[in-house]
């Protein structure tokens, strides 16, 4: 091997390592050309070039991918705020302020004041929504936001919880600045709000939860929550303060509302039958059918601890179901056992919501022809506030009733909004006085006139008066004295089973 071919050598062999150390992807690296120029060299050039250029391309794509990073962090930053405000008012949503309490409760944890939250409802905005239409209800939304907003301080997160509800989280303050800003709150809301030409007001009902460290956002929002409802039960438009027993009341309800889901269909539900009097004969008219649920933990529990709930969860319908049939139905096996009560009536209590159900009608129409019950037999009691503020539906409804012969009582009169002048067009029959209206009508003079009158106006608006809660035979001789013609209570019998009602018919039927 001759010097030059020893050179060549090892020329290549340092271009074979640069060409290896650059597809190594060390792109700064060169090879040194030598002094021959020769065909070697001229392809250590083309290569240097190359990597030159390599080099470039490298960088510019570095730059791009640095600058699309950027661009995709930036869109991911804006995309995460998205999705954490309110496109409509800007506010936090829920997401961002369970994150702000989850910050709040960590921080607070080392000493400092425990973050309150606040629940705001608005009272009256799907009426805004209903007349005014959905822009202005967004209008309204976004002035009552941006007052919420300035009448906090800066620290605090205000935000919308969706629809009409918003919140706000007050870290690092004493109870009496929360309070105090919670009203500050309250009182931004009482101005009007002009919408156009309109003025309308959006006040709201406000839950506050102040509790100790160790709460969770969980709690917190539940218990300000429970708050709020408590505002809302309490008329509206004020600010309540959660307490411990509201959370107790609330788990109740739940419970109850859980049982009672299936408190018929377990066949625990059962009903008593009061009977009416007629005053003047002694006789018994009818009864009166009263739910009782006999739970089996909780022994015999009474309509006033689970009506309410039924009617605001919805169970009434079921439960009024089941009463309906089940009272028709024994109404069918007395008529068997007794055929010569002829005019012995059913009477059945009726909530407001039953008489929006749209199968009400044919629901009674059909159970009684099963049974071969004529509607004249059955009597519904609705309270005076339904038949107050009847709507255009439940008008149908009770026209229909009354069209099929089914008798329609005022019931708890005296205890709503008795207003005389309604009595005459109520489309009813019969009046139940409440037993608040004779409470002293054997000892009171005053009482036995106020009674007294009640009685004539009940007549002179063509319709009969039944005195319920009759307790005491004074009461009973002072009420057929005024020529009140029904009477019902403890004195003349209290509620029983049904096996019991037969007995207490004939002992008191007229002799023929
Ligand atoms: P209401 O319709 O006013 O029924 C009369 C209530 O007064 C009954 O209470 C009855 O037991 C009670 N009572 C009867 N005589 C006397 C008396 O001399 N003195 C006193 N202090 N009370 C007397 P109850 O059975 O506890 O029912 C309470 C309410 O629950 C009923 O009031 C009615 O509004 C509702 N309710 C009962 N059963 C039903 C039902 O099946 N459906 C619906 N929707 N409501 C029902
Ligand atoms: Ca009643
Ligand atoms: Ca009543």
């Amino acid at each position: 091997m001759n010097p030059d071919e020893d050179i060549q050598d090892a020329r290549l062999q340092q271009l074979v390592d640069g060409i290896v150390r650059l597809a190594a992807g060390e792109l700064s690296a060169r090879i040194e050309p030598s002094e021959q120029r020769d065909e070697i060299d001229a392809v250590i050039t083309g290569v240097n070039l190359l990597a030159e250029e390599l080099g470039h391309i490298h960088a510019d794509l570095e730059a791009r991918v640095t600058a699309r990073t950027a661009m995709l962090r930036r869109t991911q930053v804006e995309l995460e705020q998205m999705a954490k405000t309110d496109a409509l008012t800007g506010l936090a949503n829920r997401i961002l302020l369970n994150e702000r309490i989850n910050d709040a409760i960590l921080a607070s944890a080392h000493g400092g004041n425990a973050p309150a939250v606040l629940i705001l409802d608005l009272d009256s905005f799907k009426a805004i929504n209903d007349t005014l239409g959905h822009s202005a209800g967004d209008a309204v939304l976004v002035e009552v936001s941006s007052r919420l907003r300035a009448a906090v301080r800066a620290s605090d997160t205000v935000a919308r919880l969706g629809g009409d509800e918003f919140a706000v989280l007050i870290t690092g303050a004493t109870e009496a600045e929360i309070l105090h800003i919670a009203h500050r709150a309250w009182e931004a809301l009482q101005e009007s709000v002009d919408i156009g030409t309109e003025t309308v007001w959006a006040t709201a009902s406000i839950g506050v939860c102040l509790r100790d460290p160790g709460y969770t956002a969980e709690e917190l929002m539940r218990d300000a929550d429970i708050a709020m409802y408590q505002a809302k039960a309490q008329g509206r438009n004020k600010v309540q303060l959660f307490h411990p027993d509201m959370l107790n009341a609330v788990q109740e309800r739940s419970r109850i509302t859980a049982e009672l889901r299936t408190a018929a269909a377990s066949g625990h539900l059962a009903l008593l039958y009061q009977p009416v009097i007629e005053l003047a004969s002694g006789r018994v008219a009818g009864v009166e059918a009263l739910v009782r649920w006999h739970h089996p933990v909780h022994g015999t529990i009474m309509p006033d601890k689970f009506i309410s709930i039924a009617e605001e969860t919805g169970l009434i319908l079921e439960l009024g179901r089941w009463v309906l049939h089940e009272g028709i139905t024994q109404l069918s096996r007395w008529k068997t056992a007794a055929p010569e009560l002829t005019n012995f009536r059913l009477h059945l209590n009726l909530s407001a919501a039953e008489l929006l159900r749209s199968d009400l009608l044919e629901d009674v129409q059909a159970t009684l022809a099963t049974h071969e019950v004529e509607p004249c037999r059955l009597v519904l009691e609705i309270t005076e506030t339904v038949l107050m503020s009847r709507r255009t539906g439940e008008e149908q409804v009770l026209s229909g009733l009354r069209a099929l012969g089914i008798g329609l009582q005022i019931d708890d009169f005296g205890t709503g909004y008795s207003s005389i002048s309604y009595l005459r067009s109520l489309p009813a029959d019969a009046v139940k006085v409440d037993h608040a209206l004779i409470k002293d009508l054997d000892s009171d003079p005053q009482q036995q006139k106020f009674v007294s009158a009640i009685l004539q106006l009940i007549s002179a608006a063509e319709l009969e008066a039944i005195v319920e809660g009759v307790e005491t035979a004074g009461q009973a001789a002072k009420l057929e004295e005024m020529g009140c013609l029904y009477g019902q209570g403890y004195y003349y019998g209290r509620p029983v089973p049904a096996s019991d009602i037969l007995d207490r018919v004939r002992s008191t039927e007229p002799h023929r």
